[in-house]
Formats: C-alpha cells, structure tokens, sequence
C-alpha cells in the first residue's frame, strides 16, 4: 500500500501553515513538511508537530449520545436527529424564533460556518456568533470604522520588508511562532524591534525597545506615541492630507498626552515612549503587530482605534512593510467572520441591521423571511440563557463552560436551557451540560476552506475517515437542517464554498478549482482577480476613499486593585497550549511540557506572602477562587500576576465587564488577591 501525502491546513493558530498528512491504509502515519507553502515554508511549532496525536485519542466521541440520568446513552443518528429537531423546534414554536441561539466555531471551515449561520437565520433567529467574540471583534469593529475592513492589511511575508516593528499585546514568539520568524527575519535585516506588554516574554526579548505597561493603558500609550509623532513634526502631512479625515480632531484628543503625564499612567520611562514613538514614525516602512493583548479589554475597540490612528498619521499604511496586522487565535476566525458567523453581520460584513442587507439573502436564499440583527454575541447569549429568554441552544465546536468570563455563572447560564445540543470532537465541559452531544470531524477528517489571519484562503483536503459514527461539521448541519423541514442540498463543502462565491463578495473569484494546490488573499472578485495580499493602497472602502481618524479618550480598565484584592491579574497563551485546551490538554507531548495551571508573580509579591517557587496558592476575585501553582519571575512588574487561560480554572476569575461596542470581555485585567495554601 503507497503512502498518500494529503494537503491541509494547520487546527491550531490563525497563522494558517500548511503540512501534509501521510496516510497509508487509511490512517493518518505521519506529517510532512509543506516547504513551498507562503507562510511557513516547511516550518511548523510545537503545537503544528503534535497536530496528529488527537486524532486517534480514546476520548473522541464516536457515536451521537443522549443525557440518561447521570450518565450517558449511546444513540443512532436518526434518534439524535429527532431529539435535535424536536429541542430546537419545541422551543421555536412554544417561544419564538428568538428563543434560539447558535454558537458557530472558529476552528471549522468557511463552509461549515457559513451554513451555520445560515440554518440559525432561516430559523427565524439572529442570535448567531462565534468566540471572535472572545478574541478579535474589537479587530472588527475598530478597523471596519477606521480603515473600512476587518482584515489584516499586508500579508505575512511582507513583515521581513518593515524596517521598523511594533507588537503590542501579542506574545507571538509563543502563541504565533511561525509568524515570529518573519519578524526574525525582518530583524536579521536591520529592522528596529519595539515590543509593549505588560509581561517579558519570549517576543520581548527580541525588542530594542521595550516598554512595559500597566495592564490596560494601552490607549495611553497609543496616544502618547501620537503626541510626540505631531508635536516634533514626524506627521506625514501629505498622506493625512489625501487619504484621511478628522486630524484636527485627533491632534487635540492627544495634546495633553505629554511623555511625562503618559509615562505616570503607563508605568513606561518617557524617553523610551519618545524613542519608540520617533522610530516608528520615521523609518521608511513600519508595521504595528498586535493581538489579544488589544483586543481583550473593556476598551478594545479603542485601543485598536489608537492603532490605526498611529499608523494613518504616519502614512505608514498601503505599501510593503507597512500596515496593521491583527494576529488572529484560530485558524479560522477570519473565514467565520467573513461568513457572517456574528451577531452583527450576515455574510461578507453585510450589516444585519441594514434593510438591504435582509432584501439581498432573502432572495439569494429564496427565504420569505430573514430576521434582522443584530443578534446577541456569545456572552449576551450565555446572560440570556440564564435569564430565560434563550430556550434552546446549539454549540458547534466551542466551549462556553470553559472558555467565557466568569465561567461558573456561564455553566450555570447552560444548566438553566431547555434544551442544548454540542457539536463537538471531545466531550468538554459544555458538552457535559449537553441533552444530545453530536460526534464532529477533525480537521484533516473532512475538506474546506479556512482563511488565516492575512485573508488567505486555503483548502484543507480529507486525508482520513472520522472514527466510528463521527461525521464532518458540514454533513451534521445539513442534516439538522433537514431534520427541520430546512432544504439544505449541499453533497459537499465544493458546493457550500460555489454559493459563498455568489453571496460573499470579498469571496467572488475564490472558486474551488483556484484553490488546488494553492491560495488566494481576499478581497477577491472576479475568477480572473489575483487576490489583494495589501489593502489599501490607493484608498479606503469608506466614504470619500479616506481613512477615519478617530479620537480615543483614556478610560482605566472596569477593575482597579483594591485593598481586598491588591493584584491585577492578566491571563495569556503558552507555547504549548491553545485556547481552552480541548485538544492540546489531550496531545501527550504537550500536555507532558506544561501539565498544570500557574500563576506567574514577581519574586518581591511572593516573598511578601512567604511563597516559594512551586507552591500551591489560591487566586481569588470577587467572581470566585482557584488553585494554581506558584512560578516566580521577574518578567513581571509587582502588583501583577499572570495566569494561562487553557486550564478550567483561570475563566472562574475573570470578570464579565465587557467593551461597550465590540462586547467583548475583558479578560486581561482584574483585581484578584493570592494566598498561600497552608
Ligand atoms: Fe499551527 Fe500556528 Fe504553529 Fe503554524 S504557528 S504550526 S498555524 S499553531
């Protein structure tokens, strides 16, 4: 029997690198370097290596499985279909169609999310969303006002052309490793490295400038930068000029931003704010890098506002090198956007709230009835489900128990439905609150297309069959769908990805045969177009063509320390890890690096609590409290603390506050206290 070596694309980060799975007899043997792919060029991280160890481990669910008692029955999918159809259809006809939500996943194809959102609204709801909602939607909120689109504005490879980089809240030496090598690359060249973080990492140490905030002044800083950039001069007058609006505005929100009065709130020396803020705004092609460290805020939308401001009034936008690069956490958190998996929009960033918007699906669907949106995001519906007003829930992929804010009120929000159904390849701690668990496909199971964090569209081709009765995230819904009297005819994902290429217009000439053996960066329209790896290069998709410059006034995080609880504490990724962990906490070789939950605290706060390196101590907020074990450092300032969100514990601290705009929680700041566990 030969070996087949089968094209897909990496399950874990939004950097999209490429490998092959060999198989032989219909199992998976090995991976193989993809050494012509775009991005990683045959190199692949600790967790791209250990992709395969999920796919043949014990806990993948194999058959659908219904609640009994305490325990579990296994079921056929024809039983599973009827209790899901009578679930979701009992509480569509006893309460209304917005008595249902849907939680579409990130980590499945364009395909899949796109007829997710599709089966919620021809069901009448709106309430469809992703966990973007947890991660970036602050990117899509903040660049669609700033910049006119939600994407990352040059691709990958165009990081080793700046000459000067700023990453800001993103540790991507860890959690994007294969993007850090461009920035490496960039480096060996002579680019001048300039990292913000509250915490040393890995992405730090290869900084010539590194400035060390306080948790949450990022927008201080952001306008700290901008101060010095107009006051000594170093505006590019001409681009602001041509390609921008609302200057004056800006320049008067940032006048009182001196590198004194941004060093008190920042923490930041000021001579290394005017040293960065010079460096950025005067070499020939900066790039700004950023990514949950942003986006994780009750202000994330502000910050990200701050950052296009910065790169608009130095012209540092539309060329190579340049541009504003959010770093996305899933491999396909662009694509369930793009697809319309939001609250707020339906397919291709159409607005859900706009009347044309319902008129144009309406008749491309041949639907009578479209509700409008927008929708609850995924907190607002976990609220609602424990308030009662969302009935009936169907998770795809996700893990709501574990991964939103304040975790403990979430479960019990799930407990309190009348009816839930989990799509899911493990059994996590939200399909335990499950009444029917529907066994999923991994992703080298089953084909599709997935859009990395740069708009590159990839197909990831099946290389082995599901096991046992599991099926591919596509076959289940269109089957649910069915179940509910919905015609969904789609014989495989070619032909889900056929219509996105008539209802997405960034997705137009993305057709499948343009996809075999390579990729294509959208917006890209026609069949004949070569893909737009850089945006706006000769203006904006907003009114008049020109970038908005929007002024963005400091507000403190929701939580300040307090005498009860006197740490802030902030939650971020490790290198082995990804997410909630539902697959890198069952990868042996992962799992055996880092196998339990710390709390990172400076040397001087341990010593104040007599805590040695490796103790237990319990991390308590006002939500609830945790065990974790103790790893001293200096990388952090005192008063900070520093806990991985992939284990259960970390999500019962974190507090729900959540940015008015983007509602997206902030979880990398709130006060908590430690103790030592005697
Ligand atoms: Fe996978 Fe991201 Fe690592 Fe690449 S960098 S191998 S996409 S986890």
């Amino acid at each position: 029997m030969t070996k087949v070596l089968v094209p897909t694309v990496c399950p874990y980060c939004g950097a999209g690198c490429g490998f092959y799975v060999a198989a032989e007899r219909e199992k998976a043997i090995g991976i193989e370097y993809m050494l012509d792919h775009p991005v990683s060029q045959g190199a692949l991280c600790a967790k791209g290596n250990a992709a395969l160890e999920i796919l043949y481990h014990p806990d993948r669910l194999t058959s659908p499985l219904k609640r009994r008692g305490e325990g579990w029955a296994r079921i056929s999918w024809q039983e599973a279909l009827d209790l899901v159809a009578k679930g979701l259809g009992q509480a569509r006809k006893k309460h209304g169609p917005r008595s249902l939500a849907f939680l579409s996943s990130s980590k499945c194809s364009n395909e899949d999310n796109y007829l997710m959102q599709k089966l919620a609204r021809l069901l009448g709801s709106p309430h469809i969303d992703n966990c973007a909602r947890l991660c970036h939607a602050p990117s899509v909120v903040g660049l669609n006002k700033t910049l006119g689109a939600a994407g990352m504005t040059n691709p990958i490879p165009d990081i080793a052309s700046s000459r000067c980089i700023f990453i800001i809240g993103s540790n991507l030496a860890e959690n994007h490793p294969v993007i850090s090598r461009w920035v490496h690359r960039a480096k060996d060249r002579g680019a001048m490295v300039i990292v913000a973080d509250p915490r040393a990492t890995p992405t730090s140490w290869m900084a010539d400038v590194f400035l060390q905030l306080e948790p949450g002044t990022d927008v201080a800083l952001l306008n700290g930068m901008a101060h010095v950039i107009i006051n000594e001069g170093l505006i590019n007058r001409e681009y602001i000029a041509q390609k921008t609006k609302g200057f004056e505005a800006l320049s008067r929100a940032v006048k009182d931003f001196t590198p004194q009065r941004t060093a008190e709130i920042t923490g930041i020396a000021p001579e290394d704010i005017v040293r960065a803020a010079r460096a950025y705004a005067t070499s020939p092609a900066s790039a700004i890098l950023y990514s949950m460290g942003i986006t994780q805020h009750s202000t994330g939308t502000d910050n990200v506002q701050s950052i296009s401001n910065l790169a608009l009034i130095c012209g540092q936008m539309g060329r190579p090198g340049t541009g504003v690069m959010p770093l996305r956490g899933q491999n396909n958190v662009q694509g369930a956007c793009d697809m319309g998996a939001l609250a707020e929009f339906y397919p291709g960033y159409k607005k859900a709230d706009d009347p044309n918007t319902i008129r144009y699906f309406r008749e491309a669907w041949n639907a009578p009835d479209l509700p409008p949106g927008p929708g609850l995001t995924a907190t607002e519906m976990i609220e609602a489900a424990g308030a009662g007003e969302i009935k009936a829930m169907y998770i795809m992929g996700e893990d709501p128990a574990n991964s939103d804010p304040c975790s403990e009120h979430a479960r019990r929000s799930l407990e309190s439905l009348d009816f839930l159904v989990v799509q899911d390849i493990f059994m996590t701690a939200t399909a335990q609150l499950a009444d029917v668990v529907l066994p999923g496909a991994v992703w080298a199971e089953k084909e599709g297309s997935f859009t990395n964090t740069e708009r590159r569209v990839q197909w990831s081709h099946k290389a082995i069959e599901p096991p046992g009765e599991a099926r591919s995230d596509r076959g289940i819904i269109c089957d649910v769908a069915r179940s509910l009297g919905l015609q969904f005819d789609y014989p495989d994902a070619a032909s889900v990805l056929a219509e996105i290429n008539r209802t997405v217009p960034q997705y137009a000439g993305i057709l499948r045969e343009r996809l075999e053996g390579s990729s294509l960066v959208w917006p890209c329209p026609t069949v004949d177009h070569p893909g737009t790896p850089i945006l706006h290069r000769s203006g904006f998709n907003l009114a008049e063509g020109r970038a908005s410059l929007i002024p963005v006034p400091f507000s403190p995080a929701a939580e300040a320390a307090s005498r009860n609880h006197p740490f802030i504490l902030t939650t971020g990724r490790v290198a082995v890890h990804h997410n909630a962990g539902s697959m890198t906490r069952r990868s042996p070789s992962l799992i055996s690096r880092e196998p339990d939950l710390f709390v990172e605290m400076n040397r001087e706060d341990a010593a104040a609590l007599d805590v040695e390196d490796g103790d237990e101590v319990r991390v308590a907020t006002a939500r609830g409290e945790t065990a974790a074990y103790a790893r001293l450092t200096d990388r952090l300032k005192k008063g900070v603390v520093f806990m991985p969100f992939h284990f259960p514990g970390t999500n019962i601290l974190t507090t729900d506050a959540i940015d008015p705009e983007a509602r997206i929680p902030e979880f990398k700041v709130c006060a908590c206290n430690v103790f030592r566990r005697d």
